[in-house]
């Protein structure tokens, strides 16, 4: 007899004895695989975190140079102080959404300042920098409008498309005359508006968007131009604003987000705009609506990363001082590079085994970078990538790439030596 039954200690199959875990094999064989190698790169705990540049896993001291702490202000005392005192004042979580109960002072005063930063008369503040896409968008675009994506879009643009659940065209990437073909092709229904979404500094291979070039593109069409900065506002432009700025076109950007858990040492998120009616997305946006508020540490935290923003330049210039210091140590020794120095530096490797091999070889060295691979990353490539920090040394950098030349020069005798702790 056909159809769903339970076996004898109660687990529940369908009709072909399979469980609802079935579809997940694959990856169950290729997770098996990974742990044989040491730790499981995407399931990693840290023993301690001992300052925005050291952690430790059993009693072996690790260098952080993948934790996207770009001003390394997560121990600031600034920073530490803000989100203390948060507490001792407001206790530990808000309990409620935006709004319902979770709206403080702190929340409107991170607002009005993120927006002046921007000079935008509106921003709004959301739990995290996932959730801000998601709702943004979904607000954003209704059912007429379309949306048009980078190809290498971020899982929460590509998640933010879907809530909307609009028609979405997707563009090559960092490519504004394939987008300015589409856009000239795609019929926007009666009444709809086209919206661009794009990435200031893409977070795998650390390359970055030409904005402007945008700008001129979704002007020509009359479209609306999101821009997510997560990984470039506090890092590039003269006053920290992001990539928008240094390329002189802040003014011009419709929707700007950003997270709190890069240069702003926090968790939370937020989208700034240009046209005051975005406030109105308040009452209509459901990750805005239906989750708790950013916990009042957390936003003090941002607050007080957000004035060093303003009034540390210095920060930048460090950060960028060391990007070009590890981007010229690695290409010297002939890693193929996947952009030109910023603080996100991908190192190519050849396939997924010999990049995991080599991120935990890393590990054991005392380095903790990214492992990246397919399907996350673009180009189907696998990544050793590194993202730098301000409160790196000139010495941490060093030992860095130590262990890489250690990789390049002994690469083969590594592998081998992996495979067969493997065995
Ligand atoms: N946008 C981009 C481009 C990101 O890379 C990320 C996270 N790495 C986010 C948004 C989400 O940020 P959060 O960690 O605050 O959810």
């Amino acid at each position: 007899m056909s159809g769903p039954k339970s076996t004898a200690d109660g687990e529940k199959v369908a009709a072909s004895g399979l469980s609802i875990f079935s579809k997940y094999d694959p990856l169950k064989q290729r997770v098996d695989v990974v742990k044989k190698l040491g730790v499981d790169p995407f399931d990693m705990t840290f023993d301690d975190i001992m300052s925005a540049t050291r952690g430790r896993i059993g009693n072996r001291e690790i260098i952080l140079a993948g934790t996207n702490n770009y001003l390394g202000l997560t121990f600031d005392p600034s920073t530490r102080a803000s989100a203390k005192d948060a507490i001792d004042r407001h206790g530990t979580g808000t309990t409620g959404s935006r709004i319902a109960n979770g709206t403080y002072v702190e929340h409107e005063q991170l607002e009005r300042d993120l927006a002046a930063h921007l000079g935008k008369p509106s921003c709004i503040v959301f739990t995290t920098g996932y959730v801000t896409n998601l709702a943004a968008m979904a607000g954003l675009a209704g059912p007429n409008d379309v949306i048009f994506i980078d190809a290498d879009a971020h899982a929460c643009i590509i998640d933010g498309t879907r809530l909307a659940g609009t028609t979405t065209v997707r563009f090559r990437h960092n490519n504004p005359a394939d987008l300015d073909k589409r856009l000239a092709r795609q019929k926007i229904p009666e009444g709809g508006h086209a919206l661009v979404v794009i990435e200031g500094l893409y977070s795998m291979f650390g390359d970055i968007a030409p904005i402007d070039e945008f700008v001129a593109v979704a002007h020509k069409h009359g479209a609306y131009l999101y821009v997510d900065e997560a990984h470039s506002y506090g890092v590039f432009g003269e006053t920290g604003a992001g990539i928008a700025e240094e390329q002189g076109v802040l003014d011009k950007i419709d929707f700007y987000s950003g997270t709190f858990s890069k240069s702003l040492a926090s968790v939370g998120g937020f989208c700034a705009s240009r046209h005051p009616e975005f406030e109105l997305l308040r009452k209509v946006m459901r990750p805005y609506m239906f989750t708790a508020s950013a916990a009042p540490s957390n936003i003090c935290a941002a607050q007080a990363a957000l004035d060093a923003i303003k009034t540390r330049p210095e920060l930048r210039h460090n950060i960028m001082a060391r990007a070009a210091q590890l981007h010229a140590g690695l290409s010297d020794m002939g890693f193929e590079l996947c952009a030109p120095a910023s603080p996100v530096i991908a190192v190519r490797r050849d396939n997924e085994v010999q990049a995991a091999m080599e991120w935990n070889w890393l590990l054991q060295e005392g380095v903790y970078v990214n492992l990246a691979v397919p399907p996350g990353t673009p180009e189907s490539s696998s990544l050793l990538r590194i993202s730098v920090s301000a409160a790196h040394t000139e010495e941490d950098v060093n030992a860095i790439l130590s262990r890489f030349k250690a990789l390049k020069d002994n690469g083969d005798d590594i592998i081998a030596e992996m495979m067969r702790r493997m065995q």
